[in-house]
């Protein structure tokens, strides 16, 4: 006879981790399969793990600012250890500058103050006070590093900034989706690794379980798929790919890793940054490094990715291009010679909102779309993905009747209508890794 379990949990990465512990933590009987060695392999491993709470809806700035209150007490939110440690959240907030592109930050800071999440208006001024002597000219357009006029000034300055208290970054993503292993077995969860799963069985219309590369057979009448850059094959297995509005398509990206040439307060503290008039964001590294990722300008070609078993990993262009970007802000900042950093796959839908839902195959659920930007979001996302399993399998039509999940840290409700797979493309959404 087959082995079965309650839910089988596709996926082991930072969100994957925290479904089975949420799930886990009400009582269901989970399987995490992983195809590869240990929790947080994958993408996760990859991840600046920015914590901020800026996006361009209410219901993202709202998961986001409701996750923030996890990561600043995770130990409190799992409640339990780790032999390996805890990982350490740096809460030194982020800042971010205003511009056209993002309309000067008015509509985030409405939906910060409808939120009761903190901000300061900083001056243009105060900028390089705070931001080691960075220079405020415009920049934007932005451009490749081989376009004419790259790294001109194109105004006299940017309009300022804001300061975002409430946010920072993890500097190890891998042992967060370890720390939520562990809490998530002890209470029952259970993990296996090195294990693919070549096939998502159903029977009489209903999921059954799944298969593996050995051929053994799992039975469960919950399956969920959090396969990150994997997530659109793992919904073509299941059948449920071609009748959903939104898609999901693996994206290839580069983040720069490079030493502070001046002692800039990061590996102290320093901060999160986000600048969309040179398309750049970064973030203090421990050691006074700087990770830089971009923003995803249009003059940016994407590399979408087919097969995310296959890709390149080496460092192209990108990496220098990055290094530049934020180089016309920072003058001080060196490019190194050899380029470091990390180069890996987003998972991102047609708005770049991730989509958190069940399917059109009953007892198939996905956590997936990502986007480049939901580590943050990995606790809430337990919590949403339990809350819609939970309703689903007692017969509740979340498609008809969008499910209202209650944000416990910030007292506010939202519809994970938001969140669904058919739901039309968000307007308000940057379209861009800001979400
Ligand atoms: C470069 C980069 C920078 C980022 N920066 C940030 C940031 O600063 N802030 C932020 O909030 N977010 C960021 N993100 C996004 C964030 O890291 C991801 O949203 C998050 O890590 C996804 O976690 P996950 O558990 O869904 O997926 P993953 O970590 O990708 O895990 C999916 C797992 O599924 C497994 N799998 C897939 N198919 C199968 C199969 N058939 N059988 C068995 N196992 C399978 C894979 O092996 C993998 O381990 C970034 C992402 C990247 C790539």
């Amino acid at each position: 006879m087959n082995k079965k379990v309650d839910a089988i949990i596709i996926g082991a990465g930072v969100i994957g981790s925290c479904v089975a512990y949420e799930l886990a933590k009400q009582g269901w009987r989970t399987l995490s399969i992983d195809k590869l060695p240990e929790a947080g392999y994958g993408s996760t491993s990859g991840s600046c793990a920015i914590i901020r709470t800026y996006y361009s809806a209410y219901e993202t700035c709202a998961i986001a600012y409701e996750g923030w209150h996890y990561w600043k007490d995770w130990a409190g939110y799992l409640g339990a250890k780790d032999e390996r440690d805890l990982i350490k959240y740096h809460d030194t907030g982020c800042l971010v500058i205003k511009d056209d592109h993002n309309k000067n930050l008015e509509q985030v800071c409405a939906t910060m103050a409808k939120l009761g999440c903190p901000f300061e208006h900083i001056t243009t001024d105060e900028i390089p006070k705070k931001f080691t002597d960075a220079d405020t000219r415009q920049f934007s357009p932005a451009k490749t590093i081989h376009d004419e006029g790259f790294g001109e000034a194109t105004g006299d300055a940017v309009n300022g900034a804001v300061f975002f208290p409430c946010g920072g970054y993890v500097s190890d993503p891998k042992l967060s989706a370890h720390n939520a292993q562990t809490a998530a077995e002890k209470h029952g969860a259970e993990f296996l690794f090195n294990t693919e799963i070549v096939e998502i069985r159903q029977a009489n219309g209903h999921v059954a379980g799944v298969t593996l590369n050995d051929g053994t057979q799992i039975d469960a009448n919950v399956v969920v798929n959090v396969g990150g850059p994997h997530s659109s094959i793992l919904n073509k297995m299941a059948g449920v790919r071609d009748s959903m509005k939104m898609t999901t398509r693996a994206l290839r990206h580069e983040v720069a890793h490079v030493p502070a040439q001046v002692d800039i307060d990061y590996g102290k503290g320093g901060f999160v940054y986000s600048d969309s008039d040179i398309a750049t964001y970064a973030r203090s590294e421990v050691g006074n490094h700087i990770l830089i990722g971009s923003e995803d300008p249009a003059c940016d070609e994407k590399e979408w990715v087919d097969d995310p078993d296959n890709f390149n990993s080496e460092f192209t262009d990108q990496n220098k291009t990055l290094v530049m970007r934020l180089g016309q802000r920072l003058p001080w900042l060196g490019i190194p010679e050899q380029a470091k950093g990390v180069v890996a796959l987003y998972d991102v839908t047609e708005d770049w909102i991730p989509i958190y839902d069940k399917s059109d195959l009953p007892g198939f659920y996905m956590a997936c779309g990502t986007s480049g930007n939901q580590f943050k979001n990995a606790p809430v996302a337990g919590k949403i993905m339990t809350a819609i399993i939970e309703a689903c399998e007692s017969g509740h039509n979340h498609d008809k009747d969008p499910i209202q999940f209650h944000l416990e840290n910030i007292g506010h409700t939202i519809s994970l209508g938001t969140f669904s797979r058919n739901r039309e493309i968000n307007p308000n959404s940057s379209f861009s890794v800001i979400g």
